[in-house]
């Protein structure tokens, strides 16, 4: 459900005509570009601020967005504060964006100026390597890999790239997702990274009817894991550190509730479950996840990128010949899957829409855990020049 803190004009927002936009203008070296505004920070230790800033024009094959919806990820958290220590600042997050062509290129073919379209994690890639000629974009071998929608230095100039708490974007189109007519614009934005990343795994490993699923910490990929999962026709148990997200898990589709700090009700579940995804976002003991799985199950985790806690028991994986892996979003065809999927299923994410300008007090409640399931900020409504 959506928390309205604010009223909006949705109706407004999704006209064709509602189009911000900034005169486009040659920078210096000759480069038609276009102002665009977004929500930045110069250090790892400092707010968002809005700035003013250059996105190019579109190159023939480029389409550009106005942006209307955008998620907030806990990764975005991550990346501002630099908990992966690869972060250029200035850092303009975003990689669930949702919004309306509002210009393309000569060559572009697929999308229309007013189409309703979203980007996700990354926004190019080499296109030649084996993972790329897989539609797996996102574990790209080339040289610079994937480029992701913010947070270069990934572009041949060295440059960074900034991503959706801003008012326009411009992407080649075949980085450009369409959403179906069956979701809401609102809710769909976490679709295109929490849905992909945990839709990916669930597929990969062959997760469907009949099958034990077991998501680990009910947040933005958790909620999403338990609906897709469901979905699926698995039976879901959910782990959880907190009690009173029981009720959701079952609404979401869960039929079984695990506290993972009762150590008695972890044991129960040793031997029980064909599959495991963990989202967990810090360190943590996996153990207790790996005895809950089947002989040749598995446990993937999406969440953390840090050691874990404990090193893994491997008298616990060979002797049920279980199975330890991580998966990284999605590829770009996965990603419209995705979105497809849940438009023909009627799933959608719990969002919470929020005002641009409070961002860093919605960073806050997802370092305190506060958020049910997905903040979304209301671009189009709410982002304002720099004063
Ligand atoms: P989120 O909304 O904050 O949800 C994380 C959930 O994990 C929390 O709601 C909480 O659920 C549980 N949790 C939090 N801290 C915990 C701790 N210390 N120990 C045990 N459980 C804890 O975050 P999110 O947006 O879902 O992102 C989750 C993680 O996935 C982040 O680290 C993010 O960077 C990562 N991520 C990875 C990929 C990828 O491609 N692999 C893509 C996107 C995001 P309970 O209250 O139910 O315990
Ligand atoms: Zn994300």
């Amino acid at each position: 459900m959506y928390n309205n803190g604010i009223h909006f004009a949705l109706k407004t927002w999704l006209q064709p005509s509602h189009f911000c936009f900034f005169a486009p203008f040659l920078d210096n070296t000759g480069v038609p570009m276009s102002k665009a505004i977004g929500y930045a920070t110069n250090h790892s230790f400092t707010s968002l601020a809005p700035i003013l800033f250059d996105r190019p024009e579109p190159d023939p094959s480029d389409v550009q967005i106005t942006i209307l919806f955008c998620g907030v990820c806990r990764s975005d958290l991550h990346q501002v504060r630099d908990d992966w220590k690869n972060t250029v600042y200035p850092c303009m997050p975003g990689h669930e964006i949702v919004g309306r062509v509002s210009a393309i290129g000569k060559q572009v073919s697929k999308h229309v100026v007013g189409d309703l379209v979203g980007v996700g994690c990354m926004v190019n890639s080499c296109g030649s390597c084996a993972s790329c000629r897989a539609r797996l974009e996102q574990y790209c071998e080339g040289p610079i890999g994937a480029t992701l929608t913010y947070n270069g230095p990934m572009k041949p100039d060295g440059s960074n790239t900034f991503g959706g708490y801003s008012s326009h974007i411009v992407v080649p189109e075949s980085f450009v997702l369409k959403i179906p007519a069956g979701l809401d614009p609102v809710a769909a934005p976490p679709l295109l990274c929490a849905g992909v990343t945990t839709y990916s795994p669930l597929r990969h490993w062959r997760v469907g009817e009949g099958q034990r699923v077991g998501v680990v910490g009910l947040g933005g990929l958790g909620h999403m894991a338990v609906k897709l999962a469901s979905a699926m026709g698995a039976r879901v148990t959910v782990f959880s550190t907190s009690a009173d997200k029981e009720a959701d898990a079952r609404r979401f589709g869960a039929e079984d509730f695990v506290l993972s700090t009762d150590k008695k009700a972890m044991t129960a579940t040793e031997l029980s479950l064909d599959f495991v995804l963990s989202t967990v976002p810090d360190s943590h003991d996996i153990n207790p996840y790996v005895q809950a799985l089947k002989r040749d199950a598995t446990l993937v985790v999406v969440g953390t990128l840090a050691p874990f806690s404990k090193p893994t028991d491997n008298s616990k994986v060979a002797f049920h010949r279980r199975n330890v892996a991580g998966s990284l979003i999605g590829g770009i065809a996965e990603t419209q899957e995705v979105l497809n999927f849940c438009a023909e299923h009627g799933i959608q994410a719990e969002v919470e829409v929020i005002p641009m300008a409070d961002i860093n007090e919605a960073f806050r409640c997802i370092a305190r855990g506060e958020v049910r399931y997905r903040q979304v900020i209301d671009i189009a409504g709410t982002l304002k020049q720099p004063d």
